[in-house]
């Protein structure tokens, strides 16, 4: 390939004790913890808000609780801190349900808390505000410069002052992508053929009318009331089976184009149409659970487009972005044209950018497995608690329904001065999809932070903190620790 000599240039320098990049799900609860045990800090964010993927990708937060209802027994929450506070300001100026739980029973999360998107992004930015973090808006994390293993500076690119470098004692990356980590030089991999997806904001739609239509055709696995739009006990989620509506709405899809394909649920499973059909079904492949806090609205989750070559290829990523819009607009139409309800649906939101479930996963000093989650494990170096796995009823979180989050999960091994917190951590197919959930990404920020602060303000290198003093402090901070 030609290339081209990029020529050398002084960048002006920003000194804090803790940069944490990335101002999503995990970096905006580390960077007020890192702030609130007397850090000085920045937030490097590269879009114009706070909230990352919590607010373009799922449309509820899993779980502040462990599973019991649907492990038949008692559930209990585990997560508090910052988290827990972070919902009591929504909740108070109606930007969350708050903890909610399903009346049904029957779908994989019982427990949902419910965020007003727009909400969240006022709220969060004016925490950060409140606990004196210094935010760098539309500011891109582009390099580092490291020396045997420990970053001296972190390079961005700030559309308004272009290249600049951060120094700190040490740095968060909460990037979800693992960007700095990379740029660093630790060791990741990067999954291949992996789907991408967006949560789509739809309004102009009856959500009961709707409800009622995926009950009616035997899809509801799930459904939870709580407060919306000021007015209690109101449909605020929807659990559906996919399959058992996608059949209905082929066919009612089809017979409008004067054709009746009448494939059973179980040929539509088994795949045994012809590939035509299937290409055609995976265009307009909706997830019908949607989400809602405002009347004529809800969120839904659309698409899961694979990306031949992953995250690693520009190309496709472009190509990604345009399919993601394309099939959005088709499950519009095939909305507006077959489920009462949505005759005058339209999409009123989308995330600026593609969401993908996994980015880089980060080699940290330790590797949570699955066999790990399933028993219940706690460590020594607990740095948080979580109960909640995407692939339940399957698999059943054991003991008494928590597992621990040790301090080495987050450690970048290789670098002494960074964290990697969030959905970046753990190899382990299944575990991670536990530990990539919102909630828990939000615990592991609280910790990074909260040792980042301890260890810049006493001068020592991050593992020199004892843990003892990083669990008392974060106990003080009320995080959930088995107390
Ligand atoms: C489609 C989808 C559905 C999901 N559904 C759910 C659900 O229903 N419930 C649930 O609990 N979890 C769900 N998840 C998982 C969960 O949302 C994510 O795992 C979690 O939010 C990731 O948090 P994070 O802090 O690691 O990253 P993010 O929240 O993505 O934060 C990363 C931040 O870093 C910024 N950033 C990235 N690169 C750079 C850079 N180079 N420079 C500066 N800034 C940068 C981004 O703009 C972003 O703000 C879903 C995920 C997806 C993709």
């Amino acid at each position: 390939m030609h290339t081209y000599l990029e020529p050398a240039k002084e960048l002006p320098v920003y000194r804090f004790d803790v940069v944490v990049a990335g101002g999503g799900t995990a970096g905006v609860i580390a960077a007020i913890a890192a702030a609130r045990t007397g850090a000085s800090v920045a937030l490097i964010e590269a879009k114009g808000y706070v909230g990352g993927t919590m607010l373009e990708g799922g449309t509820t937060l899993h779980s502040f609780f462990t599973l019991g209802k649907i492990h038949g027994r008692e559930s209990k929450q585990i997560v508090k801190g910052i988290a827990q506070e972070l919902i009591d300001r929504l909740v108070a100026v109606g930007g969350s349900t708050g903890h909610l739980i399903d009346e049904l029973g029957i779908n994989y999360d019982e427990h949902c808390t419910l965020i007003d998107v727009e909400s969240v992004k006022l709220v969060e930015a004016e925490m950060l505000e409140e606990a004196g973090v210094q935010i760098w808006f539309n500011t891109l994390v582009a390099g580092a410069d490291v020396e045997n293993g420990h970053i001296r500076g972190m390079i961005a690119q700030s559309r308004v002052e272009g290249r600049i470098c951060f120094e700190a004692h040490s740095f968060i990356d909460a990037t979800g992508w693992g960007d700095l980590s990379a740029y660093a030089g630790a060791k990741f991999t990067v999954p291949k053929e992996f789907s991408v997806a967006n949560s789509v904001g739809v309004a102009g739609v009856d959500v009961e009318r709707y409800a009622k239509y995926i009950e009616e055709n035997g899809g509801l696995t799930g459904v939870t009331y709580g407060p919306r739009d000021g007015e209690n006990h109101q449909i605020v989620r929807i659990g559906a089976s996919f399959w058992k509506v996608l059949s209905t709405l082929m066919a009612a899809h089809k017979t409008a184009q004067g054709k009746d394909p009448g494939y059973t649920e179980e040929e539509l499973k088994q795949n045994k149409i012809p590939l035509s059909v299937q290409q055609q079904m995976a265009k307009l492949a909706l997830t019908l659970g949607v989400t809602t806090m405002h009347d004529n609205y809800f969120m839904y989750l659309k698409c899961n487009y694979v990306m031949k070559d992953g995250l690693t290829s520009q190309a496709d990523m472009t190509k990604a972005e345009i399919e993601l819009r394309r099939r959005q607009a088709a499950s519009i139409e095939l909305l507006r044209k077959s489920i009462p309800g949505c005759e005058k649906a339209f999409i009123a939101r989308t995330s600026p950018t593609l969401c993908t479930r996994r980015g880089r996963t980060i080699e940290c000093e330790y590797d949570i497995s699955n066999a790990e989650i399933l028993e219940g494990r706690h460590f020594a170096d607990d740095i948080c608690y979580f109960g909640f796995h995407d692939l339940a009823p399957k698999y059943h979180v054991g003991g008494d329904g928590s597992y621990g989050i040790p301090l080495r999960a987050i450690l970048v091994k290789g670098i002494d001065n960074l964290f990697a917190v969030g959905m970046m951590i753990t190899s382990d197919y299944d575990a991670y999809m536990s530990t990539r959930n919102t909630v828990s990404c939000m615990g592991q920020g609280q910790a990074a932070g909260t040792l980042a602060a301890m260890a810049a303000t006493t001068n020592v290198p991050l593992r020199s903190v004892p843990i003892q003093d990083l669990q008392a402090r974060l106990k003080e901070d009320g995080v959930y620790l088995g107390q």
